[in-house]
Protein backbone atom coordinates (compact mmCIF):
# COMPACT_ATOMS: atom_id res chain seq x y z
CA UNK A 1 0.00 0.00 0.00
CA UNK A 2 1.78 3.44 -1.24
CA UNK A 3 0.27 5.78 1.83
CA UNK A 4 2.67 8.28 1.63
CA UNK A 5 3.23 11.26 -1.49
CA UNK A 6 6.12 12.78 0.55
CA UNK A 7 5.81 16.09 2.16
CA UNK A 8 4.12 19.00 1.38
CA UNK A 9 4.72 22.70 2.12
CA UNK A 10 1.85 23.82 4.53
CA UNK A 11 1.87 27.30 3.13
CA UNK A 12 2.45 27.00 -0.56
CA UNK A 13 1.66 23.59 -0.81
CA UNK A 14 4.52 22.94 -3.19
CA UNK A 15 5.33 18.79 -2.53
CA UNK A 16 8.87 17.14 -1.77
CA UNK A 17 9.82 14.13 -2.34
CA UNK A 18 10.63 12.10 1.28
CA UNK A 19 14.04 13.29 2.90
CA UNK A 20 15.33 15.27 5.94
CA UNK A 21 13.92 18.52 5.10
CA UNK A 22 11.69 20.82 7.00
CA UNK A 23 11.77 23.99 5.34
CA UNK A 24 10.03 25.05 1.87
CA UNK A 25 12.81 26.50 -0.14
CA UNK A 26 10.17 28.77 -1.92
CA UNK A 27 8.48 30.09 0.94
CA UNK A 28 9.80 29.01 4.20
CA UNK A 29 6.73 27.25 5.23
CA UNK A 30 6.83 24.03 7.18
CA UNK A 31 6.87 20.93 5.57
CA UNK A 32 4.63 18.61 6.38
CA UNK A 33 4.07 14.41 5.52
CA UNK A 34 1.53 14.21 2.57
CA UNK A 35 -0.88 10.97 3.09
CA UNK A 36 -2.74 9.46 0.17
CA UNK A 37 -5.95 9.32 2.07
CA UNK A 38 -8.05 7.62 -0.41
CA UNK A 39 -5.63 4.34 -0.23
CA UNK A 40 -6.61 4.26 3.26
CA UNK A 41 -10.18 4.57 3.34
CA UNK A 42 -11.41 0.83 3.54
CA UNK A 43 -8.19 -0.12 4.43
CA UNK A 44 -7.41 1.28 8.20
CA UNK A 45 -10.60 -0.30 10.31
CA UNK A 46 -11.48 -0.10 13.57
CA UNK A 47 -10.88 -4.12 13.24
CA UNK A 48 -6.97 -3.17 11.57
CA UNK A 49 -6.26 -1.25 14.29
CA UNK A 50 -7.47 -3.45 16.83
CA UNK A 51 -5.07 -6.56 15.20
CA UNK A 52 -2.33 -4.63 15.90
CA UNK A 53 -0.10 -4.28 19.04
CA UNK A 54 -1.27 -2.73 22.21
CA UNK A 55 1.16 0.49 21.78
CA UNK A 56 1.16 3.44 19.36
CA UNK A 57 1.98 1.10 16.25
CA UNK A 58 -1.74 -0.07 16.39
CA UNK A 59 -1.67 3.18 14.29
CA UNK A 60 0.93 2.76 12.19
CA UNK A 61 -0.84 2.87 8.69
CA UNK A 62 -1.15 7.02 9.64
CA UNK A 63 2.18 7.32 10.68
CA UNK A 64 5.21 8.04 8.10
CA UNK A 65 6.86 4.88 8.63
CA UNK A 66 6.51 2.24 5.58
CA UNK A 67 9.12 -0.13 6.50
CA UNK A 68 10.22 -1.93 9.86
CA UNK A 69 9.86 0.27 13.25
CA UNK A 70 13.28 0.41 14.29
CA UNK A 71 12.63 1.56 17.61
CA UNK A 72 10.23 2.19 20.49
CA UNK A 73 8.21 -0.82 19.95
CA UNK A 74 6.24 -1.12 23.25
CA UNK A 75 5.91 2.99 23.01
CA UNK A 76 1.86 4.32 24.13
CA UNK A 77 -1.54 3.42 23.98
CA UNK A 78 -1.51 4.55 27.50
CA UNK A 79 -4.20 4.20 30.19
CA UNK A 80 -7.50 6.77 29.52
CA UNK A 81 -8.47 6.99 33.05
CA UNK A 82 -12.02 8.31 33.97
CA UNK A 83 -11.30 10.95 36.91
CA UNK A 84 -14.21 10.63 38.95
CA UNK A 85 -12.75 12.30 41.73
CA UNK A 86 -11.01 14.91 39.90
CA UNK A 87 -14.44 15.45 37.90
CA UNK A 88 -16.10 16.16 42.05
CA UNK A 89 -13.57 18.67 42.54
CA UNK A 90 -13.91 20.69 39.91
CA UNK A 91 -17.42 19.97 39.56
CA UNK A 92 -17.73 18.60 36.11
CA UNK A 93 -19.82 15.24 35.14
CA UNK A 94 -17.44 13.57 32.73
CA UNK A 95 -13.45 14.07 32.76
CA UNK A 96 -10.55 11.81 31.63
CA UNK A 97 -6.94 11.71 32.16
CA UNK A 98 -4.94 10.80 28.85
CA UNK A 99 -1.72 9.41 31.16
CA UNK A 100 1.30 9.82 29.61
CA UNK A 101 3.43 10.23 32.37
CA UNK A 102 3.47 6.47 32.65
CA UNK A 103 4.52 6.13 28.51
CA UNK A 104 7.33 3.79 28.00
CA UNK A 105 10.03 4.00 28.14
CA UNK A 106 10.85 7.57 29.22
CA UNK A 107 7.86 8.55 30.99
CA UNK A 108 6.73 11.31 29.00
CA UNK A 109 4.77 11.46 25.51
CA UNK A 110 7.95 12.29 23.93
CA UNK A 111 8.79 9.12 23.25
CA UNK A 112 6.01 9.15 20.79
CA UNK A 113 7.51 11.17 18.53
CA UNK A 114 10.87 9.96 18.87
CA UNK A 115 10.29 6.94 17.77
CA UNK A 116 9.09 7.67 14.68
CA UNK A 117 11.58 10.38 14.53
CA UNK A 118 14.64 7.78 15.29
CA UNK A 119 12.91 4.64 12.57
CA UNK A 120 13.33 7.64 9.79
CA UNK A 121 16.62 8.46 11.22
CA UNK A 122 17.58 5.08 9.89
CA UNK A 123 15.30 4.56 7.32
CA UNK A 124 17.30 7.43 5.50
CA UNK A 125 20.75 5.90 6.94
CA UNK A 126 22.06 8.37 9.53
CA UNK A 127 24.10 7.11 12.23
CA UNK A 128 23.68 9.79 14.70
CA UNK A 129 20.80 11.57 15.96
CA UNK A 130 20.53 14.86 18.01
CA UNK A 131 17.76 17.12 19.05
CA UNK A 132 17.54 20.54 21.27
CA UNK A 133 15.30 19.96 23.99
CA UNK A 134 13.34 21.34 26.86
CA UNK A 135 14.01 18.09 28.78
CA UNK A 136 11.36 15.07 28.08
CA UNK A 137 12.71 14.72 24.63
CA UNK A 138 16.67 14.88 25.87
CA UNK A 139 15.62 12.03 28.20
CA UNK A 140 13.52 10.36 24.98
CA UNK A 141 16.12 10.78 22.60
CA UNK A 142 18.57 9.43 24.13
CA UNK A 143 16.75 6.08 25.16
CA UNK A 144 15.81 5.51 22.08
CA UNK A 145 19.28 6.32 20.56
CA UNK A 146 20.72 3.68 23.10
CA UNK A 147 18.16 1.42 21.64
CA UNK A 148 18.93 1.95 17.87
CA UNK A 149 22.81 1.55 18.90
CA UNK A 150 23.47 5.13 17.12
CA UNK A 151 25.01 8.10 18.49
CA UNK A 152 23.26 10.69 20.22
CA UNK A 153 24.10 14.43 20.79
CA UNK A 154 21.84 16.44 23.00
CA UNK A 155 21.59 20.00 23.54
CA UNK A 156 19.88 21.58 26.69
CA UNK A 157 19.31 24.99 28.82
CA UNK A 158 21.81 24.52 31.48
CA UNK A 159 19.64 25.47 33.87
CA UNK A 160 17.66 22.72 33.37
CA UNK A 161 15.97 20.15 36.19
CA UNK A 162 19.01 17.38 37.87
CA UNK A 163 15.96 15.17 37.32
CA UNK A 164 15.98 15.68 33.76
CA UNK A 165 19.99 16.07 33.35
CA UNK A 166 20.44 12.42 35.42
CA UNK A 167 17.69 11.30 33.26
CA UNK A 168 19.30 11.93 30.26
CA UNK A 169 23.00 11.24 31.17
CA UNK A 170 21.96 7.45 32.31
CA UNK A 171 21.11 6.68 28.76
CA UNK A 172 25.39 7.49 27.84
CA UNK A 173 24.89 10.18 25.22
CA UNK A 174 26.96 13.30 24.57
CA UNK A 175 25.10 15.96 26.18
CA UNK A 176 25.78 19.57 25.49
CA UNK A 177 24.35 22.13 27.93
CA UNK A 178 23.94 25.62 26.73
CA UNK A 179 24.02 28.79 28.41
CA UNK A 180 20.81 30.01 27.37
CA UNK A 181 17.19 29.63 27.02
CA UNK A 182 15.89 26.81 24.80
CA UNK A 183 15.22 29.81 22.38
CA UNK A 184 18.51 29.91 22.10
CA UNK A 185 19.38 26.26 22.02
CA UNK A 186 17.20 25.99 19.26
CA UNK A 187 18.53 28.25 17.26
CA UNK A 188 22.36 26.97 17.73
CA UNK A 189 21.06 23.34 16.81
CA UNK A 190 19.29 24.95 12.97
CA UNK A 191 23.27 25.86 12.69
CA UNK A 192 24.79 22.57 13.61
CA UNK A 193 21.73 20.60 11.95
CA UNK A 194 22.73 22.69 8.58
CA UNK A 195 26.61 21.62 9.38
CA UNK A 196 26.57 18.43 10.35
CA UNK A 197 25.14 15.33 8.96
CA UNK A 198 22.49 14.45 11.96
CA UNK A 199 19.21 13.65 12.39
CA UNK A 200 18.06 16.42 14.64
CA UNK A 201 14.23 15.42 15.35
CA UNK A 202 12.88 18.26 16.29
CA UNK A 203 14.89 20.37 13.64
CA UNK A 204 15.69 18.42 10.57
CA UNK A 205 13.05 15.60 11.15
CA UNK A 206 10.17 17.85 12.72
CA UNK A 207 7.89 16.93 9.94
CA UNK A 208 8.28 13.46 10.69
CA UNK A 209 8.93 14.06 14.63
CA UNK A 210 5.44 15.80 14.99
CA UNK A 211 3.73 13.24 13.27
CA UNK A 212 3.99 10.67 16.45
CA UNK A 213 1.85 12.84 18.42
CA UNK A 214 -1.10 12.22 16.62
CA UNK A 215 -0.97 8.51 18.13
CA UNK A 216 -2.18 10.22 21.66
CA UNK A 217 -4.98 11.83 19.75
CA UNK A 218 -6.18 7.88 17.93
CA UNK A 219 -5.72 6.34 21.27
CA UNK A 220 -7.68 9.05 22.48
CA UNK A 221 -11.32 8.48 20.37
CA UNK A 222 -10.14 4.29 20.47
CA UNK A 223 -10.59 4.83 23.92
CA UNK A 224 -13.51 6.71 24.49
CA UNK A 225 -15.73 3.96 21.91
CA UNK A 226 -14.80 5.59 18.77
CA UNK A 227 -15.95 8.90 20.08
CA UNK A 228 -14.75 12.21 19.30
CA UNK A 229 -14.35 14.30 23.46
CA UNK A 230 -16.04 17.50 23.57
CA UNK A 231 -12.95 18.93 24.73
CA UNK A 232 -9.41 18.47 24.93
CA UNK A 233 -7.01 20.84 27.39
CA UNK A 234 -3.30 20.20 25.90
CA UNK A 235 -0.36 21.65 27.61
CA UNK A 236 1.71 23.67 24.90
CA UNK A 237 5.44 24.19 24.15
CA UNK A 238 6.43 24.24 20.67
CA UNK A 239 2.54 23.87 20.04
CA UNK A 240 2.64 20.77 18.35
CA UNK A 241 1.02 18.24 20.29
CA UNK A 242 -2.30 20.18 20.08
CA UNK A 243 -2.18 20.48 16.56
CA UNK A 244 -1.24 16.99 15.88
CA UNK A 245 -4.23 15.65 18.97
CA UNK A 246 -6.50 17.97 16.63
CA UNK A 247 -5.59 16.45 13.28
CA UNK A 248 -5.63 13.14 14.62
CA UNK A 249 -9.38 13.75 15.35
CA UNK A 250 -10.10 15.21 12.07
CA UNK A 251 -7.99 11.83 10.37
CA UNK A 252 -10.34 9.02 11.90
CA UNK A 253 -13.30 10.93 11.01
CA UNK A 254 -12.34 11.48 7.46
CA UNK A 255 -11.52 7.55 7.59
CA UNK A 256 -15.24 7.16 9.10
CA UNK A 257 -14.05 5.72 12.22
CA UNK A 258 -15.17 8.02 15.15
CA UNK A 259 -19.21 7.59 16.24
CA UNK A 260 -21.45 10.67 16.69
CA UNK A 261 -20.65 14.59 16.59
CA UNK A 262 -17.12 15.43 15.91
CA UNK A 263 -16.74 18.91 17.73
CA UNK A 264 -13.52 18.81 19.78
CA UNK A 265 -12.48 21.55 21.36
CA UNK A 266 -9.28 22.47 21.46
CA UNK A 267 -8.00 24.17 24.72
CA UNK A 268 -4.53 25.32 25.43
CA UNK A 269 -2.67 25.69 28.75
CA UNK A 270 1.00 27.39 29.49
CA UNK A 271 2.41 28.69 32.31
CA UNK A 272 1.66 32.33 33.25
CA UNK A 273 6.29 33.04 32.99
CA UNK A 274 5.56 31.36 29.45
CA UNK A 275 2.78 31.40 27.47
CA UNK A 276 2.76 33.15 24.50
CA UNK A 277 0.57 31.01 22.21
CA UNK A 278 -2.73 31.37 25.24
CA UNK A 279 -1.69 34.65 25.33
CA UNK A 280 -2.54 34.63 21.31
CA UNK A 281 -5.83 33.43 22.13
CA UNK A 282 -6.31 35.69 24.91
CA UNK A 283 -5.91 39.07 22.93
CA UNK A 284 -7.39 37.20 19.72
CA UNK A 285 -4.70 37.87 18.03
CA UNK A 286 -2.61 35.77 15.17
CA UNK A 287 0.54 37.28 15.71
CA UNK A 288 2.80 35.87 18.40
CA UNK A 289 4.76 37.71 20.58
CA UNK A 290 8.10 35.58 21.71
CA UNK A 291 8.82 35.86 25.25
CA UNK A 292 11.46 35.37 28.40
CA UNK A 293 10.33 32.48 30.07
CA UNK A 294 10.15 32.51 33.75
CA UNK A 295 8.62 29.59 34.96
CA UNK A 296 8.56 26.44 37.19
CA UNK A 297 7.18 24.31 33.89
CA UNK A 298 10.51 24.33 32.81
CA UNK A 299 9.59 21.29 29.71
CA UNK A 300 7.31 24.11 28.47
CA UNK A 301 9.89 27.28 28.43
CA UNK A 302 9.54 28.06 24.75
CA UNK A 303 9.21 31.40 24.01
CA UNK A 304 8.98 31.15 20.54
CA UNK A 305 7.19 27.96 19.74
CA UNK A 306 8.06 27.08 15.81
CA UNK A 307 4.22 25.39 15.93
CA UNK A 308 2.78 28.61 17.65
CA UNK A 309 0.57 29.88 15.14
CA UNK A 310 -0.73 27.00 14.06
CA UNK A 311 -1.44 25.58 17.58
CA UNK A 312 -3.43 29.36 17.68
CA UNK A 313 -5.16 28.42 14.44
CA UNK A 314 -6.26 25.04 15.70
CA UNK A 315 -7.67 26.52 19.19
CA UNK A 316 -9.55 29.41 17.23
CA UNK A 317 -11.00 26.99 14.29
CA UNK A 318 -11.96 24.38 17.09
CA UNK A 319 -13.86 27.10 19.39
CA UNK A 320 -11.34 26.39 22.19
CA UNK A 321 -9.68 28.52 24.32
CA UNK A 322 -6.89 28.62 26.62
CA UNK A 323 -5.32 29.43 29.97
CA UNK A 324 -2.25 30.30 32.06
CA UNK A 325 -0.76 28.93 35.29
CA UNK A 326 0.98 30.69 37.85
CA UNK A 327 3.74 28.61 39.66
CA UNK A 328 1.76 28.59 42.85
CA UNK A 329 -1.47 27.50 40.44
CA UNK A 330 0.95 24.86 38.93
CA UNK A 331 1.93 23.22 42.03
CA UNK A 332 -1.48 23.16 43.50
CA UNK A 333 -2.35 21.79 40.07
CA UNK A 334 0.01 18.64 40.45
CA UNK A 335 -1.03 18.05 44.24
CA UNK A 336 -4.58 18.38 43.53
CA UNK A 337 -3.84 15.61 40.40
CA UNK A 338 -2.17 13.88 43.27
CA UNK A 339 -4.39 13.94 45.91
CA UNK A 340 -7.78 12.83 44.19
CA UNK A 341 -6.37 10.76 41.60
CA UNK A 342 -2.92 9.06 42.87
CA UNK A 343 -1.43 10.33 39.23
CA UNK A 344 2.04 12.16 39.90
CA UNK A 345 2.80 14.37 37.17
CA UNK A 346 5.37 16.87 36.05
CA UNK A 347 5.08 21.19 36.72
CA UNK A 348 3.49 20.66 32.98
CA UNK A 349 0.61 18.22 34.21
CA UNK A 350 0.33 20.94 36.83
CA UNK A 351 -0.40 23.80 34.03
CA UNK A 352 -3.17 21.46 32.38
CA UNK A 353 -5.01 20.96 35.91
CA UNK A 354 -4.69 24.12 37.08
CA UNK A 355 -5.71 25.69 33.30
CA UNK A 356 -8.63 23.02 33.23
CA UNK A 357 -9.79 24.21 36.15
CA UNK A 358 -10.17 27.81 35.28
CA UNK A 359 -11.59 26.93 31.84
CA UNK A 360 -14.62 25.21 33.72
CA UNK A 361 -14.98 28.13 36.70
CA UNK A 362 -15.11 30.61 33.79
CA UNK A 363 -17.92 28.43 32.02
CA UNK A 364 -15.60 28.33 28.96
CA UNK A 365 -15.71 24.17 29.51
CA UNK A 366 -19.35 23.74 30.72
CA UNK A 367 -19.65 21.48 33.56
CA UNK A 368 -21.85 18.79 31.93
CA UNK A 369 -19.71 18.04 29.01
CA UNK A 370 -16.80 15.17 28.25
CA UNK A 371 -13.32 17.04 28.92
CA UNK A 372 -10.01 14.98 28.60
CA UNK A 373 -6.99 16.67 30.00
CA UNK A 374 -3.81 15.83 28.47
CA UNK A 375 -1.21 14.54 31.36
CA UNK A 376 1.95 14.41 29.03
CA UNK A 377 4.90 13.74 31.80
CA UNK A 378 5.98 12.08 35.09
CA UNK A 379 6.18 14.15 38.11
CA UNK A 380 9.45 11.90 39.58
CA UNK A 381 11.33 14.25 36.93
CA UNK A 382 10.35 17.27 38.52
CA UNK A 383 9.86 17.18 42.57
CA UNK A 384 12.19 20.69 43.10
CA UNK A 385 9.15 22.73 43.41
CA UNK A 386 7.70 20.20 45.99
CA UNK A 387 10.80 19.93 47.58
CA UNK A 388 10.28 22.89 50.50
CA UNK A 389 6.60 22.24 50.65
CA UNK A 390 5.67 18.63 52.01
CA UNK A 391 7.08 17.26 54.88
CA UNK A 392 6.49 14.04 56.89
CA UNK A 393 4.18 14.59 59.52
CA UNK A 394 5.75 13.24 62.53
CA UNK A 395 9.07 11.61 63.20
CA UNK A 396 9.02 9.33 66.14
CA UNK A 397 11.21 6.74 68.16
CA UNK A 398 10.37 3.24 67.53
CA UNK A 399 8.27 2.48 70.01
CA UNK A 400 4.24 1.55 70.08
CA UNK A 401 4.30 4.67 73.04
CA UNK A 402 6.03 7.16 70.97
CA UNK A 403 3.40 6.08 68.10
CA UNK A 404 0.28 6.52 70.75
CA UNK A 405 1.47 9.89 71.64
CA UNK A 406 2.06 11.00 68.07
CA UNK A 407 -1.31 9.56 67.27
CA UNK A 408 -3.06 11.48 69.99
CA UNK A 409 -1.13 15.00 68.79
CA UNK A 410 -2.26 14.75 64.93
CA UNK A 411 -6.17 14.07 66.36
CA UNK A 412 -6.18 16.76 68.92
CA UNK A 413 -4.48 19.15 66.14
CA UNK A 414 -7.14 17.77 63.50
CA UNK A 415 -9.97 18.64 66.46
CA UNK A 416 -8.40 21.78 66.97
CA UNK A 417 -8.29 22.47 63.17
CA UNK A 418 -12.02 21.64 62.64
CA UNK A 419 -12.97 23.76 65.30
C1 LIG B 1 7.24 18.82 25.09
C2 LIG B 1 6.16 18.71 26.10
C3 LIG B 1 4.88 19.23 25.89
C4 LIG B 1 4.49 20.09 24.70
O1 LIG B 1 4.82 19.64 23.47
P1 LIG B 1 4.75 20.54 22.16
O2 LIG B 1 4.37 19.58 21.11
O3 LIG B 1 6.14 21.09 21.98
O4 LIG B 1 3.77 21.64 22.37
C5 LIG B 1 3.89 18.97 26.84
N1 LIG B 1 4.16 18.28 27.95
C6 LIG B 1 5.39 17.79 28.21
C7 LIG B 1 5.60 17.04 29.50
C8 LIG B 1 6.42 17.97 27.30
O5 LIG B 1 7.64 17.47 27.57
ZN1 LIG C 1 6.08 26.83 0.58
Amino acid sequence: MEKLNGLKCRECGRRYPPGPVHVCEFCFGPLEVDYRYEALRGVVTRASIAAGPPSMWRYKDLLPVEGEVAVGHHVGFTPLIPARNLADELGVRELYIKNDSVCHPSWSFKDRVVSVAVTKAREFGFDTVACASTGNLANSVAAHAAEARMKSYIFVPADLEQGKILTTLVYAPTLVTVEGTYDEVNRLCSEIADKYRWAFVNVNFRPYYSEGSKSYGFEIVEQLGWRAPAHVVVPCAGGSLLTKIWKAIQELALLGLIDGPVTTRMHAAQAEGCGPIVTMVKNDTDVLRPVRPQTIAKSLAIGNPADGYYAYKVVKDSGGSGEHATDEEIVEGMLLLARTEGIFTETAGGVTVAAARKLVERGVIPRDEPIVICITGNGLKTLDPLMDRLHADVKIRPTLSAFDQALANLKSQGAEEAR
